[in-house]
């Protein structure tokens, strides 16, 4: 991968134009079929890709616009799973999602973003990055009638993982990001096997690996749960020493606009880490100052060649405006602040 310092990227997910899915909503529905949705995705694609370079963006990703949703988008594509008599419960312990149901043996019979990887690949000569949501969010995102275990899906959709991420590595992937918000609300089970069945989905790769750990979308359900979380948020405290042990490259954090101390960094000093320095929970554009502000902050406990400056999350339920206004703002922004290093 070229070195470039600073490389900005987005943490995933971009708004969709209204013509293939309704805006600012999580599963939103499709509104083309068949060989149609599958040539709209694909322009949705196209779009997104442009936009990002546009705005100065490093880092491609897909936008996620071939996904309707970021963990069941992926389950829904493994045999095992029946997502049409979807169940009702409570993610993250704290708000309730229609989720497929795990009925059977989980098995990956067919590659599931590899064709859409390979597209992005041929459009761009920039670095790409495919995130995949990781073991733990997945069982945390699925009502579970077969295994009735939370350790042992994990470790089951750890191996398929592996497999999609060999095959995106092959495709010309160059970071293979896991999302992991699961992992800012149980920490017991992080400790104890969440980030053994995360390296177990990253095994024998040799393109950088991320995990993207956040304190979720900008949707209510998430504002309100952060009113509860205090004055300063150690969330990070529980697991950064599992993380700093492991063997993943990258951390993605939210940074921007929370109330996560930034010292809490120093415990993955070492590691790449992706700096989010664009809060996703706000239709405020923020100023160019106010991300190099974030990234100076942040440069006391990463080490400049080592910083990615990038979102605090995705921004799917954003308009397509402001989410256009705040890519060119993080590039701006680390700009700044590449200019104040090269002094
Ligand atoms: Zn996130």
């Amino acid at each position: 991968m070229k070195k470039k310092l600073l490389p900005t990227s987005t943490v995933g997910s971009l708004p969709k134009p209204a013509w293939l899915a309704p805006p600012k909503k999580l599963w939103s529905p499709w509104k083309l079929e068949d060989d149609q949705l599958t040539e709209g995705k694909q322009d949705a694609l196209r779009v997104s890709l442009h936009e990002q370079q546009l705005a100065g963006v490093d880092i491609i990703s897909d936008g996620e616009q071939t996904r309707q949703h970021f963990v069941t988008t992926f389950i829904e594509q493994l045999s095992g799973v029946d997502f049409e008599n979807r169940k009702t419960v409570k993610i993250r312990d704290r708000y309730d999602a229609s989720v497929p149901v795990v009925v059977d043996e989980i098995r990956r019979q067919k590659a599931v973003f590899v064709d859409d990887a390979k597209f992005l690949r041929q459009q761009t000569s920039k670095p790409i990055k495919w995130a995949l949501p990781g073991p733990m969010t997945m069982v945390d995102t699925l009502y579970d009638d077969y295994y009735k275990n939370r350790e042992k899906l994990a470790w089951e959709f750890a191996k398929v993982l592996n497999e999609e991420a060999r095959e995106l590595q092959d495709a010309g992937v160059d970071i293979i990001q896991f999302d992991e918000p699961a992992f800012n609300v149980f920490f017991e089970e992080v400790n104890n096997w969440g980030m053994a069945t995360l390296e177990r989905a990253i095994e024998g790769l040799h393109c950088e690996t991320a995990i993207h750990i956040c304190y979720g979308y900008g949707i209510k359900a998430n504002t309100d749960w952060k009113k509860t979380l205090g004055s300063e948020w150690r969330q990070y405290e529980e697991i950064f020493p599992k993380i700093q042990s492991s063997s993943i490259d990258v951390v993605s954090l939210e940074c921007h606009g929370s109330r996560v101390p930034f010292e809490l960094i120093e415990l993955i000093r070492g590691k790449k880490v992706m700096v989010g320095a664009i809060d996703v929970a706000t239709n405020k554009v923020e100023t160019p100052e106010e991300v190099a502000d974030t990234l100076r902050k942040a440069l006391q406990y990463v080490d400049a060649e080592n910083l990615y400056p990038s979102t605090n999350c995705g921004m799917a339920p954003l308009s397509r405006n402001v989410a256009r206004g705040k890519l060119s703002a993080l590039s701006a922004g680390a700009e700044i602040i590449r200019k104040e290093l090269a002094l």
